[in-house]
Order: structure tokens, then sequence, then C-alpha cells
């Protein structure tokens, strides 16, 4: 295994907000603003990036990839909300999840709000994006975030995604759900240092975790869940998962992305995990689950 490089080896990604502009569009601008624009990427090795040049990525359609050292915080497209600076794995729930437009989405555990504003991008702004954070001061951030983005869709509510009625008329239509819950972050590089696994504080985020994904499927409509953390430990990641499937049998793992570079932990093969040795991003799991075809048709 290559040694684990640095924070600031990682290449950066800026997400083009197609809600505000296309992929086109702002590889012409950066073009005329004297970056190099080098085309789609076609294996991992060119996301390895010097100085102003740039690629397309090779897995999602709207990423563009940048040379470590880059920093768009003051720029023009960041500014403007044509484009979001957002790791790579953290594209991936609102990508798989892939929501038409017009559904009816919620975003349970959602500020600062990067995967909500992805989401609406994805839903075109239309339909409806329920978005609960339990943290008002996040919250806040969150909505400046949207409103930069143009996301219209959203109804945002500072509250306890475990208290939300599933039952209350609002959300009869909720058909996907993106669970994004509080983790121990052991996959942030920039934090690794600091998250040495605690057993205890573990075990009570991956039973908060398990709790969030076990109300998720208890709305009367729900067709798909996407399940995310920036964990590295099997506690909060593969080990919840099964717990869930043991406990919802209506439920099943969709296969994710086959030419993605590393799988789930075994038996999970089925879900995603993200490194910087092998899909040059921070530490991530991605799992998404669909309620069986069966299970469905026999709902009332
Ligand atoms: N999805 C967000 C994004 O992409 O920008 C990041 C979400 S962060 C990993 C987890 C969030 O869950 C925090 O903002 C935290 O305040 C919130 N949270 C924790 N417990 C919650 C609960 N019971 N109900 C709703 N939100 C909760």
């Amino acid at each position: 295994e290559a040694q684990m490089p640095p924070g600031e080896q990682l290449p950066r990604y800026v997400r083009v907000n197609t809600l505000k502009t296309t992929v086109e569009d702002v590889v012409d601008y950066l073009k005329r603003d004297g970056y190099t624009y080098q085309g789609q990427a076609s294996r991992l090795d060119d996301l390895t990036l010097k100085e102003k040049n740039f690629v397309k990525d090779l897995h999602l359609p709207e990423l563009l990839v940048f040379s470590p050292k880059t920093d768009f915080h003051d720029h023009f497209l960041y500014k403007a909300g044509h484009i979001i600076l957002q790791d790579k794995a953290s594209c991936l729930p609102a990508h798989l999840l892939n929501p038409p437009p017009g559904s009816h989405i919620i975003d349970a555990c959602a500020a600062p709000g990067n995967k909500t504003s992805h989401l609406a991008a994805i839903m075109k702004n239309k339909g409806r994006l329920f978005a609960f954070d339990l943290d008002a001061k996040r919250l806040a951030t969150m909505s400046t975030l949207l409103l930069r983005a143009g996301v219209t869709c959203q109804q945002l509510a500072n509250q306890d995604f475990l208290k939300v009625n599933p039952d209350s008329p609002q959300y009869k239509d909720v058909e996907y759900v993106l669970l994004d819950p509080s983790c121990s972050g052991s996959g942030m590089v920039c934090l690794q240092d600091r998250t040495a696994a605690d057993q205890s504080r573990l075990a009570s985020l991956a039973a908060f975790q398990l709790r969030c994904l076990n109300h998720a499927a208890t709305f009367p409509r729900l067709k798909r869940l996407v399940y995310s953390t920036c964990s590295i430990h099997s506690q909060e990641n593969e080990d919840v998962i099964a717990a869930f499937l043991q406990q919802n049998s209506t439920f099943r793992l969709v296969r994710l992305l086959p030419q993605w570079p590393e799988r789930g932990l075994e038996p999970l093969s089925q879900c995603l995990r993200a490194s910087t040795s092998k899909t040059r991003t921070h530490g991530f799991f991605v799992a998404l689950l669909e309620k069986h075809s069966e299970a469905l048709s026999s709902t009332p």
C-alpha cells in the first residue's frame, strides 16, 4: 500500500453548479482566466495535476479536478455560486441517489448543505427537498450557501430528524432519503491525527446512525435511501448497514459504480469506500438501499 499522502497533496475538486451554469461555460471561463484544460481524465493518475492544469473527473460528470494548492475561495465563480468546493467523495451520495426532477426528498442531517445543493441541481430545482438539522448555527450557514447556489426547492427545518413524524401528510410522497449523519470524521485527512478510535464514542455514534437509518425506513413511500459517512471505521459503515438489513428485510443493497476502485468491506462489496491512496479523496463510505419491489407494491 502506498503511503497515505497528507491532506495538502489531495487534488482540489470543484463541482459545477448546474443550477447556474454548465461545465462547458466554467471550463471556458477558467481557460480565459489562465488555467490549462487537459480534457477528461481516464485513469486515477490523471488526477495528479501540477500548477494551473485541470481535468474533468473520470467518475462524476459535473466535477473538475485541480492541483492540490489551488484555492478558489476568492474566485468570482465561487462567490457567484457557479462552483461549489466539495471533495469528490462527498459528491457520491447525491449522484448515486439521483432523484428525478419533481421528486420529494428528505436530507435528514443536512447542514451545511453541500449535498442538499447537489440534490437540488440533480432535481433541477423541481420537486420538494425537506432538509433537517439539529444545529441552528450550521443551518444558518446552510441557508446562505443555498441562496448563493440558487436553490429554491428546499424547506429547511431546525429539527431533530429522529422526531420528524413519517406519517405527517407533508411527507406522504417522499420516495428518497439522503442520510449523512454525524460521524467520527476519521476519514477527514486533516483530522486523522486527532481521531484515534475511541471505542465507546464509536459505539454511541453507530447506535445513533442506526436509529437514523431505521427512522428513515419508516417513511411510507420510501423507495431509495442513501447512507454516507466520512469515517473509515467499519463500526460506523458496514456494521451499521448490516444491522439495518437484519432489522429491515424489505430493503436490499444496490451494487454501486462497478468501475469505482474501492469497495465496502466484504461481504458488503455493493457499497463504496474512498481513501487518499485508492481514490485520491478523503476517507468516505456510501451505501444505497432500495426497497424490494414486492414490498413497495404491497404498500396500500
Ligand atoms: N450533509 C451535510 C453536507 O453535505 O453539507 C453534512 C452533514 S454533517 C456530516 C452531520 C449533521 O447532522 C450536522 O450538521 C449535525 O448538526 C446534524 N445532526 C446531528 N444529529 C442530528 C439529528 N438528530 N437530526 C438532524 N440533524 C442532526
